[in-house]
């Protein structure tokens, strides 16, 4: 696999959608450094408070930003926002654990919302390349179905086959939209569908606050939800700079195909609180260890909804492994270390008081 330059040299406009989201912010800066006029599709572009960043961002970088109403279940919405677009980045989609109906709440906005958008790409000729924010969550169910991968080592020829609407909903939405993408592509000869497949992202916002799961997960880590301890859960974790440059290069360098894993290593929860102990002190309830498997699965489903049986059976003390290989090759990815981004994402937890000072 050889890797190749981005080539940024084009006039046209590039299109983000769900712009106002957390890794979309890290998009969004790296196009406007590279002087692109990038087309923000929002839902609200009247809410000033919540583009506000990405504003600032424009007035101090090359590039500049247009705004785009446009909502994943409102079909043909993004077709002015795409108008005159080469190059397309999907990022838009629901990443929240507040969910009563997982159908309505994640699985339609990720697939309705994916097929919308690449509709919109059947209808503008402009369009050569779409960049789908896809997810490792579309490669994997649950841990126990890394051991079942070549080497033990989640790749890119992996797909998730486990989740269901009723059991991990959220990796279920994204298995389907990363199917509905590829099969629409392949209906097609236009344009070339490229997907990033971050494992959990982390590092400091471009917003002030970021509604994004990651920043939830975080959070927890420092206002007493683990206290006790934490269930031993591997994922994989990346710096959220390092996946809007995979964008980037997934956009730009022309021989970027298929998908990739974008994950610089194996952590867990633990790892989380130890590396901010360290920083924040001891005051801060960070988790000192891990609770037994046993007692996570008996007592989690009352704790946290998301710890189901099933959930606890297939995840806790599992081992987590996936090759990142192709990002540094394809796309000539290096990664950042973990501990300054979490630092940097706890630090901007208090100063947006959303984890109290101590
Ligand atoms: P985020 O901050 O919540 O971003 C999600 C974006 O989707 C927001 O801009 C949101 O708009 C938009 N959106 C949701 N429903 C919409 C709808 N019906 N119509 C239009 N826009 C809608 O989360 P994120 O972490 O940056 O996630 C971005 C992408 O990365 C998602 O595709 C997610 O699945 C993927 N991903 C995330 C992680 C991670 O660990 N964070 C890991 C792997 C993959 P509003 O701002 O208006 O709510």
């Amino acid at each position: 696999m050889s890797q190749s330059i981005p080539d940024y040299s084009s006039k046209a406009p590039v299109l983000v959608t769900g712009a106002t989201g957390y890794l979309a912010g890290w998009i969004v800066k790296r196009l406007l450094e590279e002087g692109k006029t990038v087309h923000a599709a929002v839902r609200d572009p009247n809410n000033s408070q919540k583009i506000a960043h990405l504003d600032k961002m424009a007035a101090d970088l090359p590039g500049e930003i247009k705004y785009f109403k446009a909502d994943l279940l409102d079909e043909g919405s993004f077709d002015a926002a795409m108008a005159g677009c080469d190059v397309v980045m999907h990022t838009a989609s629901p990443f929240t654990s507040d969910v009563k109906d997982p159908q309505k709440d994640l699985v339609d906005p990720a697939v309705k919302g994916t097929r919308n958008v690449l509709q919109s790409a059947n209808r503008t000729d402009s369009v050569k390349r779409v960049v789908v924010t896809s997810s490792c969550a579309a490669i994997y169910g649950d841990a126990v179905d890394v051991a079942k991968s070549s080497g033990s080592k989640l790749t890119e020829k992996d797909w998730n086959t486990t989740s269901r609407l009723d059991h991990q909903a959220y990796s279920f939405s994204k298995v389907e939209a990363e199917k509905a993408a590829w099969e629409m592509e392949k209906a097609q000869d236009r344009w070339q569908l490229v997907t990033i497949n971050p494992s959990f992202i982390i590092g400091p916002g471009t917003a002030e606050t970021q509604t994004s799961e990651s920043f939830n997960l975080v959070k927890q880590a420092g206002d007493g939800t683990f206290k006790m301890g934490v269930p031993k859960m591997e994922i994989g974790m990346v710096d959220v700079r390092d996946v809007a440059e995979a964008h980037l290069r997934a956009g730009f360098i022309d021989e970027a195909a298929g998908r990739h894993i974008v994950s610089k290593e194996t952590r867990d929860f633990l790892y989380i609180c130890q590396v901010l102990r360290d920083k924040f002190g001891e005051h801060y309830p960070f988790a000192k260890g891990y609770l037994p498997k046993w007692l996570v699965w008996l007592i989690g489903p009352m704790a946290n909804k998301a710890l189901t049986r099933e959930m606890v059976a297939k995840n806790v003390d599992h081992p987590w492994a996936a090759d990142n290989s192709k990002s540094k090759e394809a796309l000539g990815l290096t990664y950042r270390p973990l501990e300054p981004a979490l630092e940097d994402m706890f630090q901007q937890l208090l100063n947006n008081g959303a984890v109290a000072r101590k």
